[in-house]
Parts: structure tokens; sequence; C-alpha cells
């Protein structure tokens, strides 16, 4: 009975073990046909002990396979010239060459997934797993890129799948926003292929709801600015602070469906924001963010190139020091008009501007709260 007994135990576990992506022993992957990478919805490929898989159909429209499926028998097919597999989904076999594998079908959250191996090489493909970057390569003689080639042509795709971050990055962060100015900042941010974040105001929000909404889309990071923004109404008593955000917030909320928690207090946490006020701020849930490098570029609107000079002599100063750079900004005429220039001398110092990432919160207050 005790052997019995560990026996269903075991298998009870195997059953778990086998249907469920998020437990480890997967490897999370992507695959690439010849000199392109396939294009996945929620359903990505994995490794599952030892052998890729991917979900059925992303991988067959990437190799062109033409296929039909019978709702009758539960049957995909799928050929590319003469040759032909089907797929069965009742006792999850595939079958080639009059050969049948049992059991070879995996269906994970009620996808069909499919060996990539076995597939790819049935129709002539070669196939081969550069395994640093977690990438199935299935290609003939159609392929032009080398291995390293192809890594190079799409490391950015790759990062981003992968949710890498370069290891040098800079936040971008412009305040007081939006207004006038926000959309050609957001088309020079686009054009950049880069991300910022934005401590908006709540009238602004509630005066400029596209653009809100289009920096959103655009993945672009909307924080809080506060309500008034004035210092003797929002520094008035501790409990304004977190008020003034949450109704930012909402605000917010309403107009993009963005819950953001990231807040800049006005004209900086010191000296208004002492314990009280930073304690409530924790206690509602919020995060706060000052700045490492003042651009100062309110002050330079008939000189922006002076706002280039602050990025770069902050950048300078920050060398060596371990600590995040956060540049401040203004949703400005004057900032706009050098922003493509400050992405660029970031880029050549080795940097990458990226937008704040709240599962990747990093301390930037000028009380070092480690709360915050
Ligand atoms: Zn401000």
């Amino acid at each position: 009975m005790k052997k019995v007994g560990w026996i269903l135990f075991f298998m009870i576990c195997l059953f778990f073990l086998g249907d469920n992506p998020a437990l480890a022993g997967e490897i999370k992957i992507t695959i690439g046909v010849n000199d392109s990478l396939i294009g996945f919805n929620e359903q990505k490929p994995l490794i599952i002990d030892g052998t890729a898989y991917s979900p059925m159909e992303p991988l067959l429209n990437g190799i062109k396979a033409k296929t039909t499926y019978d709702p009758q028998n539960k049957i995909y097919t799928a050929t590319i010239n003469e040759k032909r597999i089907t797929f069965s989904m009742v006792d999850k076999s595939i079958s080639m060459n009059e050969l049948e594998y049992l059991d070879t079908l995996k269906v994970l959250n009620g996808t069909p997934y499919i060996p990539v191996r076995l597939v790819g090489e049935y129709f002539g493909f070669n196939v081969k797993y550069l395994a640093k970057d977690q990438v199935v390569r299935v290609f003939d003689k159609n392929h032009k890129y080398t291995d390293a080639d192809f890594i190079t042509k799409h490391r950015k795709e790759l990062d981003k799948y992968f949710n890498i971050r370069p290891k040098n990055i800079v936040y971008l962060t412009f305040d007081d926003g939006p207004n006038a100015y926000t959309s050609q900042i957001l088309d020079i941010l686009k054009k950049k292929d880069t991300h910022a974040t934005f401590f908006m105001i709540e009238g602004n929000i509630k005066h400029y709801p596209e653009v809100v909404k289009r920096m959103v889309k655009e993945e672009n990071y909307p924080a809080l600015h506060s309500v008034t923004h004035d210092k003797n109404k929002i520094y008035a008593n501790p409990k304004n602070v977190a008020s003034e955000m949450d109704k930012t917030r909402k605000t917010l909320q309403t107009i993009s469906g963005f819950d953001s928690h990231l807040t800049r207090v006005p004209y900086g946490s010191k000296p208004y924001m002492k314990q009280p006020y930073r304690d409530d701020m924790v206690k509602n849930k919020f995060k706060m963010w000052d700045w490492t490098i003042d651009t100062e570029d309110w002050r330079y609107g008939k000189t922006p190139w002076k706002i280039v000079d602050k990025v770069k002599s902050g950048m300078q100063g920050l060398k060596g020091k371990n600590k995040p750079i956060v540049i401040l900004l203004h949703d400005s005429k004057a900032s706009a008009s050098v922003l493509g220039e400050i992405i660029d001398y970031v880029r050549k110092q080795g940097y990458e501007p990226v937008s704040y990432d709240p599962g990747k919160h990093e301390v930037v207050n000028f009380w070092g709260d480690t709360r915050l």
C-alpha cells in the first residue's frame, strides 16, 4: 500500500510538472526563422526537459507551412511542398513519414506546442540552439546572417522580449506637463526609439488627455506631480502631498487606464518632505523621486545649448559614483529643441535612456529614504 501511495504521489507530481509552464526546469526562449524573429503572443516558446517547444501556429506560419484543421477529428495538418505532418489534439501525437510519435505534442494553457527540431528538420530546415541568447534558429539556404550577425541585428528586440535592461541606463524625466510641447517631445522619443518618464500635473492631464494616452501607448512612464504645484498649499500639512498625488493618480487612471504610484513633489523633496510627510507617502504606497542631474532648463529658454552642457557636466560629475542617473527636464520648447542632442550624447557615452520600471525601482530622493 505504501509503495502504491508513493507511485501515485509521483504520478501526480509528474502530471503537474508536465503541464505548468511556470515551473522550474523550463526556459523561455524565442525562435528565428532564417534572418527574422518570429512574433509570439502571450504564449512563448519554451525548453521543456531539454527539448524546444513552440506554440504551433506561429512556428508553422514562420516556416511558411500551409495549415488546415479538421475540427471533427481535432487534427491539424501542415504541408510544405510534398511534405506533410499531422498533429492530433486527441492523442497528442505527431505523424510524419508513416511514423507516429505519441505524446510529442503538448498543450499548455490550451495552446498546442510542437517540438521545434522534429518539425523543422522534417521540413528540411537546420535547427540550432544559441544557448547564451536563448534563441533557436531554424534556417535553410535562404538565410544570410551568421549567428553573431543574427544576434547583433536583433539585440534590441531580444532584450525587450526577455526584459533585459541595458547595463548603463539614464532616466530622462519631464516635469509640469503635459502641455503644448509634449507631443513634440514624444515625437523625438519615438524617432530615437527611446522612452522617458513624465511627472504630470493633474489639471494638465485633464487638459491633454490624448497626449497622455499616446504617452502611455508608446511605453513612456506616466507619473504624478501634484494638483496645485503650490508650495504654500501642498506642504501646508503632511497629508496634503499624498492626497494631491492620489487625486492625480485617479485622474491619470481614468484617462489612460494606467495606475501609477511614482511621484515627484513640486520643487523637489528638500526641505519640505520631512519625516511625517514621507511617512504619509509610504502609507499611501507612493514612491518619490527627485533627480541627480538638474539641467535648470527653465533658465535657458533663449540659450537651450546650455541645457545640453548641464547634462554633460552632470554625467561627468556622476562618473564612478554608484548613483542612478535621473535627469530633470521640463516639457518646454527649449528642452524639446535639444532633446535629440541629449539622447545622442547619452548614447555616445555608452548609456541608454529608459523609462521608469516599478519592478526595478531605484531609490532617488534627497533624504535617502529607502522606503520611497
Ligand atoms: Zn514642477
